[in-house]
């Protein structure tokens, strides 16, 4: 299925699977493919998305989230999880940060374009079909091959509604370190810059 044609609120209740969508055209045919893993509630309730693979070569939070899917039971969910395990196909392929094809920093595109290179499309597609769903977002990152982090979480430093559920989740994370992003985001983290949605950016670097 192309990306285009899926729809979250189409999946049934208490329902737990994952998808393969054709997102942009590879070179000689075929297509990339977004990895995407639903977790569908029994009752209602917000929807949690949760990226990783922004940066080919930051592998912790891609092996983290399908242990997450694997441990939660839909029927005993409220909401939805929605996890997009490698955003950065290209660049995972080829175990680089950016993408080898068009040479983008993916989290520097955004909003994308549909019509645009590789990455500009990917992540046009993230916030055409995703983003909107989401009513809270976790964007996993890590050092990647080339840096060592200490364990940190990103968050909107802001005294509205949108900084203070992120501040919320930030400080329910736990991590050692906190690093506030005031208002408006204007480089790093760019996933949810005004998309009204609340968010963290968490780093982190296995021992
Ligand atoms: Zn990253």
């Amino acid at each position: 299925m192309h990306i285009r044609d899926f729809e979250l609120d189409d999946l049934p209740r208490a329902d737990k699977r994952s998808h393969w969508l054709a997102i942009a055209a590879r070179d000689g045919g075929g297509y990339w493919r977004l990895p995407l893993l639903t977790d569908i509630g029994a009752e209602d309730g917000p929807t949690l998305l949760t990226i990783a693979g922004v940066h080919g070569d930051e592998y912790e939070g891609i092996a983290a989230i399908p242990q997450v899917f694997r441990a939660i039971e839909p029927r005993a969910l409220r909401g939805r999880l929605v996890m997009a395990p490698i955003c950065n196909i290209p660049a995972f392929d080829a175990a680089r940060r950016g993408s080898p094809i068009d040479g983008h920093n993916l989290a520097r595109v955004f909003p994308g374009d549909i019509n645009g290179e590789i990455t500009e499309q990917i992540v046009a597609w993230l916030c055409r079909k995703l983003l909107p769903q989401a009513d809270f977002l976790i964007d996993l990152h890590t050092g990647g091959l080339a840096c060592e982090l200490p364990l940190l979480i990103g968050y909107i430093h802001d005294d509205g509604d949108l900084g203070q559920a992120s501040l919320a989740a930030a400080e329910a994370f736990g991590a050692p370190v906190m690093w506030g992003h005031p208002l408006p985001l204007r480089s790093w983290p760019r996933v949810s810059a005004g998309d009204g949605i609340a968010h963290i950016t968490q780093f982190a670097q296995p021992r």
